[in-house]
């Protein structure tokens, strides 16, 4: 069967490679330091019980990941595996219309809806449905998630308005 897809449907850059660490200063040692990215954010996600660090690099990120709570999801991932690549995010313009989109394809989704995420709002897609890797989909500025989740916005208006 023929499928057609929406121009603005498909993912427009690669947002971010996430990588987890388990110490925030010595992965800023390597990542700031010897390798020279710019640390352009370095906050507490307390909800998320992790601290991040964003590198800007070209239109892309690497964002450093440090679990503070061991409970968590990140926290057993670093214990389980190790330091190392944790996800891939992909920005599109609208995260619930694609992941409409994929969950009518069968994509297994872990958020069937956007979240709050600290640079946007945000879902993720499961390994078992991305040739295991986790997939995290990111909204561009001003689409329509960032109104709904209460960003401030700036004057950031929708492209295309609903
Ligand atoms: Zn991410």
């Amino acid at each position: 069967m023929e499928r057609t897809f929406e121009t603005s449907r498909k993912p427009t850059r690669v947002h971010h490679v996430a990588i987890v660490v388990r110490d925030m200063e010595n992965a800023l040692g390597t990542y700031r330091d010897r390798l020279g990215l710019p640390l352009d954010v370095l906050l507490p996600i307390e909800s998320d019980g992790v601290r991040i660090a964003f590198l800007p690099i070209g239109e892309s990120n690497i964002e450093l990941v440090e679990p503070t709570d061991p409970s968590t999801g990140v926290a057993r991932f670093l214990e389980t595996r190790g330091e190392g690549f944790h996800h891939v995010c992909l920005e599109v313009d609208d995260v619930a219309a694609e992941l409409d989109r994929l969950a009518a394809d069968g994509v297994e989704l872990i958020d069937t809806a956007p979240r709050r995420g600290a640079e946007g709002p945000v879902a993720f897609i499961h390994p078992r449905s991305c040739n295991g890797v986790l997939v995290e989909l990111i909204e561009a500025p001003g689409g329509p998630a960032w109104r709904a989740l209460g960003y401030d916005t700036g004057g950031i208006e929708p492209s295309t308005p609903a």
